[in-house]
């Protein structure tokens, strides 16, 4: 026993020395100790390269690149076994849990999925990663070799290398020699716009299942193709915060299993061990929880793996180091250590626990087939709805592996829950309607997503409360207790094909439905095409057309002589669209193509308000609907300069949340002289206190009647006396977390055109009355959110408010836009009345 220890420890050490020296550290790598300086990403990318070409023990894997074109790319640590059998354990993995057809062959391992730095600006994640790997590489921890042998562990170093290199660098520039630990130092201060969100200034951390961005997509797709057991994201919070670690926060989901949560436990304790030992401070059951599923924790809980949040104290604010308030200094150094120290925790337990973790991986998709928690056996969506918003909504199942199909049953009659009307309705299946079924190996990731309102354990939630796909894009969908039986043959949605008409059409007509027609309008209009809106609905021979439709005449576009044809065909079918040729100008019902009720409109050029001050978010969007969505061009103006701009130069001025007092006099001087002002949100407020605006008007008068309601219910009943405990509680009283309302719309406004007689938006912000002269375009007339929660007081506030809403100035006109209409660039329903609202 005692010999074969002893030779058992002498080869421990040998083993040790050969994979210690087989690779550099990153201190000899980089030229600086970890801490002494934030690692530019490329830095970073070089040492993963070559960890990937020295060490058996790694395999470096590129999976795509950032909008602004840096390497995102991911270590495989594991045994050289392991390594070389990387194919066979990830198809058997998927083969485990349905994901993929064969038949199981050898071992099933963890694989344990650790990523940082999706918050730029979060800044100790790459540098935790770089000691990460190392450690794991060179086996320099007690216990790795072991962990290696029967789990695969993949690091991500940087999920937004954008945002990290715009921290680095920015950091670098303001440095002092000796960093200055003194807060008010501008190496704190990193300005606008953030470097915690991504090119296009969107929060990947918002972005998990709804994937707009690439660097999400890209990573999702790679995490698909292994399907991890573990996820664990590394953040950091506020500098005064200690650590926190799993568990998570009340409220959890229901659908994350008793194992999740005992996994969650365990995971608390390991690191509880590793901290108290150093005598580092944490906590654990506050602030994260695990309930909406736009998360690094919750996607992974939803795709039956353990997902975590970590969140060491520090964030860009703390720069290599920084006195905090108590008088203690913090480092770099320490900041690298808690995230190091959880990355240890996190693999030691799967690895002690990795039989269950794979048997109980296995069984949350295989329940999924035979019982699922779902309420609803099919979810419907019509055939028959906008065709861009359907074929967004396939597009993000399949980003999710959600299965769907035709729905068979055609003709039968069912009841079940319609989401649109938020009550239980008819429906008769139709050919072409698509079938989601519940059962199916993601069976509870489609209760997450379809289920009408997800039960909350508590509403102090850190996110959002709804998000029920059917309402993002304003789809006719039913949720039914019946199995529907799926169409068996292949999936196609069949797209308009236009072929180039025989004899020359008078006019082409576009049906205005939806987001597609959008794209098409912009398109022509950027080659140089006039185009008319009817503002009326009308009807040639048997085809009805929709307020909004377009016409393309002949006669209108004579400048583009023998191309009008052709440009117009290719376009509609690279878009999908279908074109309606008419020989005539004449109508069957309604205005004649060349009324006045069908105006002229061309090219309009557009800018958007950018910079200190402005929501980051809502800029970022906007920028993002005109690049990525629609390619048309765009101007950003800066705040720091609007004020010296030319705006007479622009039809339409974009003006995201943010505040404007500085350019005020500007901002109505602009729409005065005929431009149109777009304002989103809580850019609103600067308009709302301007006595020359109709707004104003509007909200002084229900100040008065809220002011003697007020009075009324005032009472010296100590009851109503609030504890101090309850603060925040009582907060929330005030809010909307996140919850779906229902707008009602006037059809007949320009800017509702094709949002039917009822739309959806993310509630979030303050609540602004009718207007008394002006247009109320879209307002809420209930109390309650369709889905979700607000709070009480909010209920009564948000009752008869308004949406959308216009007024004119002298000769031009603003327009508000009370909630954000694209939310998170999700809220895809939201691009119909962006592309009315900019382009009428
Ligand atoms: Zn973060």
């Amino acid at each position: 026993m005692t010999t074969r220890l002893t030779i058992s420890l002498a080869l421990l050490v040998f083993t040790f020395t050969i994979v210690a020296q087989s690779i550099k550290s990153p201190e000899d790598f980089l030229g600086y100790p970890l801490g002494d300086q934030f690692t530019f990403h490329q830095q970073a990318v070089d040492y993963f390269e070559y960890a990937g070409k020295t060490s058996p023990n790694v395999q470096y894997k590129t999976y795509g690149r950032t909008y602004e074109g840096r390497t995102l790319g991911v270590a495989f640590v594991s045994s050289e076994e392991n390594l070389e059998n990387l194919e066979l354990l990830r198809k058997n993995n998927l083969i485990n849990i349905g994901l993929l057809e064969g038949e199981e062959a050898g071992r099933q391992v963890p694989f344990i999925w650790l990523s940082y730095n999706v918050h730029g600006n979060e800044s100790v994640g790459l540098e935790a990663a770089l000691k990460t790997l190392y450690v794991l590489a060179t086996q320099s921890h007690e216990g790795v070799a072991d962990w290696l042998k029967e789990c695969v562990i993949v690091i991500d170093p940087c999920q937004n290398p954008d945002g990290r290199d715009l921290y680095a660098y920015r950091y670098r520039r303001t440095k002092s020699v000796q960093p200055n630990a003194n807060p008010d130092d501008w190496e704190h201060h990193e300005g606008w716009p953030s470097a915690r969100l991504n090119h296009y200034l969107f929060d990947l951390n918002r972005d998990w299942t709804w994937q707009t961005q690439a660097e999400t997509r890209q990573r999702l797709s790679l995490y698909n193709q292994y399907m991890p057991h573990v996820h664990a994201d590394f953040h950091e919070m506020g500098a005064t915060s200690t650590f926190f670690f799993a568990p998570g926060a009340d409220p959890w989901h229901e659908v994350i299993t008793p194992w999740q949560h005992e996994f969650h436990e365990l995971t608390g304790k390991a690191n509880a061990a590793l901290f108290d030992e150093r005598f580092k401070l944490y906590f654990s059951k506050e602030s994260f929880d695990l309930f909406c599923p736009s998360f690094g924790d919750t996607w992974p809980l939803f795709n039956g793996a353990m997902g975590f949040t970590y969140e060491q104290g520090g964030g860009g604010y703390s720069g290599l180091a920084v006195v905090r308030e108590t008088g203690d200094s913090l480092s770099l150094q320490d900041r690298i250590e808690g995230h190091f120290l959880a990355g240890l925790a996190t693999i030691k337990v799967s690895y002690e626990n990795r039989e269950k973790l794979t048997s109980e991986f296995n069984a949350y998709f295989k329940s999924g087939l035979t019982k699922p928690l779902f309420e609803y056996e099919s979810v419907i969506i019509k055939g028959n709805n906008d065709h861009a918003a359907v074929k967004d909504l396939l597009e993000l199942l399949d980003r999710n592996q959600i299965r769907y199909s035709f729905a068979g049953n055609v003709g039968k009659t069912y009841t079940g829950f319609e989401y649109l009307a938020n009550k239980n309705g008819q429906v008769t299946i139709q050919e072409g309607d698509i079938l989601v079924a519940a059962r199916q190996p993601q069976s509870h990731f489609v209760k997450v997503l379809f289920e009408p309102d997800s039960k909350f354990t508590d509403s102090l939630s850190y996110d959002l409360t709804a998000w029920a796909l059917p309402y993002v894009y304003n789809l006719d969908a039913y949720a039914l207790k019946e199995i529907i039986t799926p169409k068996t043959g292949e999936f196609i949605l069949t797209s308009a094909e236009n072929i180039l008409p025989d004899s020359k059409p008078y006019a082409y007509i576009v049906n205005w439905s939806g987001f597609d027609e959008v794209k098409f309008m912009t398109a022509l209009l950027k080659q140089k095409f006039r185009i008319r809106n009817a503002m009326k609905p009308f009807t040639v021979g048997k085809q009805e057309f929709n307020r909004g439709s377009l016409i393309i005449a002949r006669g209108d576009n004579k400048h583009l002589k023998d191309t009008f044809d052709q440009t117009i065909i290719t376009i509609a079918n690279t878009i999908g669209v279908h074109l309606y040729p008419t020989s005539t100008g004449i109508v069957d019902k309604g205005k004649d193509l060349g009324s006045n009720y069908a105006p002229l409109k061309s090219k309009p050029e557009i800018a958007l308000v950018g910079g200190e001050g402005v929501s980051s978010g809502n800029f970022g969007e906007l920028w993002y609907f005109f690049e990525r969505e629609i390619n048309y061009p765009l101007t950003v103006l800066g705040t720091d300069y609007l004020n010296s701009v030319d705006l007479s130069k622009y039809d339409v001025l974009l003006l995201p949340s943010g505040s404007y007092s500085k350019q005020k006099d500007n901002l109505l001087e602009y729409v005065r002289e005929g431009g149109r002002l777009v304002v989103f949100e809580r850019a609103i407020s600067l308009f709302a206190g301007e006595k020359t605006t109709n707004l104003f008007n509007a909200v002084e008068a229900r100040k008065k009647e809220n002011e003697t309601e007020k009075k009324k219910t005032k009472t010296d009943d100590p009851s109503h006396l609030k504890k101090y405990e309850n603060q925040r509680r009582e907060r929330l009283k005030e809010r909307s977390a996140g919850s779906i309302y229902r707008v009602d719309i006037d059809e007949t406004h320009p800017y509702a055109f094709g949002l039917g007689k009822k739309w959806f938006v993310m509630k979030m912000s303050a609540n602004y009355p009718f207007l008394d002269e002006g247009n109320n375009i879209g307002y809420i007339l209930n109390n309650e959110p369709v889905s979700g929660f607000a709070g009480s007081e909010f209920q009564k506030e948000v009752k008869n408010s308004l949406v959308i809403g216009s007024e004119r100035m002298g000769r031009g006109e603003i327009v508000y836009i009370t909630d954000d209409p694209y939310y998170r660039a999700y809220w895809k329903s939201g691009r119909v009345l962006l592309g009315n609202v900019i382009f009428r």
